[in-house]
């Protein structure tokens, strides 16, 4: 095999194997490095699309179980089979994973299993499983390594009784008591699918609100709804420390305010308190620049040593979201090739797969009161529009917020049954710099959840129609 390329990529996850394909379609000579046995990343393989997967599967069978009845679907007998539930995840994990090998072929990709190690600039060594390595020689390096679970000090993640992501989408019984730390998108998901199939959930946050950073006005009605869902919360509490003891897991934790101690026994405790960036020491040895423990990158995504380049999960820039590192693995391909490659960071949709969905683009409330802009607010819920009202789905409510001189749309913020589809259109308007008005004279089909929009639009100049 030739082992000569203009590219080369570590990391097949969403920036990695996105890059390698847009790099291929430049005419480059790619390789991609992958250490996993299949490609995908975090995100297909122990992320997004598992985590989707039960999501979905679970809530079917909550909605057959506790609600059908009433809408006149017989649906007494309902049981749960978690093990073929499991195999229809992996299954889709698979097909997915399958699917980007398949890409990597159709694009003449050389996909190199095993773990890539940068050498120098030029070159890059590839360890297989026997660490038997081979060494490479290419124009551009491309870092994608992506980002592994965090843990706090003094718990030790054992994927047995005290979880990552990765094992709570794995668990083989459902648990009967759940502890949670961490009230970030990642445990919400999670709590919510493991309470939907049995488990009692204990979500334990640090902060006084869950999700962080998320509009104060959508993170109150979630953790309203959440809570009616059945899922316990201890906010402003900081949990010291988690022990196994004979197969029980105990976990303590303290009020933040009042100083008082609680411990709770439970059978699995997820440790959902963030990502960090996944730096090999090859980046220490070759003195690449970090910027709080994660790599350093231009505006052309190329860190402080010329010709190596860093996208996705393991950059300082954006949030770790699948969707961003697949733009910035675009934008450095064609970057590569001369071309105008960019990514807009003021307009990366984020979504949280609960029910209802959470999804938002652009500044919250509070970031704008802290820059000092001035702008105005329009709302409209669920319970007025007419399809969330048939389909049952009347929770939550969309949110503009826009410019209080120039109209412009500055954020977007639902909570709501398709949240997480009807951001797209918003981040749209958003990159094509549309006022509320112009979104307000948009014509929307009707019955559909996104006549929500037009009229939060309208609602932005105090004339909503059916509010
Ligand atoms: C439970 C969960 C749910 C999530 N849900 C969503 C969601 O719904 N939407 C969303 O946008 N994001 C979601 N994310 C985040 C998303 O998975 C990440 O943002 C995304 O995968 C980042 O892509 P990446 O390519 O930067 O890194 P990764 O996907 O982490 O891929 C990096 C790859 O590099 C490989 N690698 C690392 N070092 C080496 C090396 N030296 N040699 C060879 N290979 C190496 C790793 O094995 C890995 O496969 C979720 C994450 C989790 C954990």
């Amino acid at each position: 095999m030739d082992k000569n390329f203009d590219v080369i990529v570590i990391g097949g996850g969403p920036g990695g194997y996105v890059c390698a394909i847009r790099s291929a379609q430049l005419g480059f000579k790619t390789a991609c490095i992958e250490s996993r046995g299949t490609l995908g990343g975090t995100c297909l393989n122990v992320g997004c699309i598992p985590s989707k997967s039960l999501l979905n599967l679970s809530e079917n069978y909550h909605k057959a179980q506790n609600e059908f009845n009433n809408l006149g679907i017989e649906s007494s007998g309902v049981k749960l089979n978690l093990s073929k539930m499991m195999n229809n995840k992996n299954k889709s994990v698979l097909t997915l994973t399958k699917g980007v090998e398949y890409l990597f072929k159709k694009n003449k990709i050389t996909y190199l299993k095993g773990t890539g190690s940068i050498l120098s600039k030029n070159t890059v060594s590839v360890a297989d499983e026997s660490k038997k390595k081979i060494s490479y020689q290419t124009k551009n390096i491309i870092i994608s390594t992506g980002s592994i679970p965090s843990s706090l000090s003094g718990i030790k993640i054992d994927e047995n009784n005290i979880v990552s992501s990765t094992g709570a989408l794995s668990f083989n019984k459902v648990p009967k008591e759940l502890i949670i730390i961490g009230g970030g998108y990642i445990g919400l998901e999670m709590g919510s699918i493991w309470k939907r199939l049995g488990s009692k959930v204990t979500v334990i946050e640090f902060l006084d609100h869950i999700i962080p950073g998320m509009d104060k006005d959508v993170s109150n009605e979630f953790l309203k709804i959440l809570t009616k869902q059945g899922i316990n919360f201890k906010l402003d509490s900081k949990v010291t420390s988690v022990n196994v003891l004979r197969n029980k897991t105990i976990v303590d934790f303290t009020n933040n305010k009042s100083a008082k101690r609680e411990r709770i026994e439970c059978d699995k405790v997820l440790v959902a308190v963030g990502r960090k960036s996944n730096i090999g020491s090859d980046i220490v040895k070759l003195g690449i620049k970090l910027e709080k423990e994660k790599i350093k990158v231009n505006n052309k995504f190329e860190t402080n040593i010329k010709g190596i380049y860093a996208i996705g999960d393991c950059i300082h820039l954006g949030p770790m979201l699948a969707h961003k590192a697949e733009d910035e693995g675009i934008a450095v391909a064609e970057i590569i090739a001369g071309q105008a490659g960019h990514v807009n960071y003021d307009v990366i949709p984020a979504v949280i797969y609960t029910s209802p969905e959470v999804a938002s683009v652009g500044k919250t409330e509070q970031e704008l009161q802290k820059e000092s802009i001035k702008y105005k607010v329009g709302k409209f819920p669920f319970l007025a529009n007419s399809r969330a009202k048939v389909n049952n789905e009347t929770e939550g409510f969309v949110k503009i917020i826009a410019d209080e001189k120039t109209d412009k749309v500055l954020g977007v913020h639902i909570i709501g049954s398709h949240a997480g589809t009807m951001i797209a259109e918003m981040a749209l308007a958003m990159e094509f710099g549309a006022s509320s008005e112009d979104i307000a004279r948009t014509c929307h089909a009707h019955p559909t959840h996104t006549e929500a929009v037009k009229e939060a639009a309208l609602a932005v100049d105090k004339r909503p129609i059916h509010f």
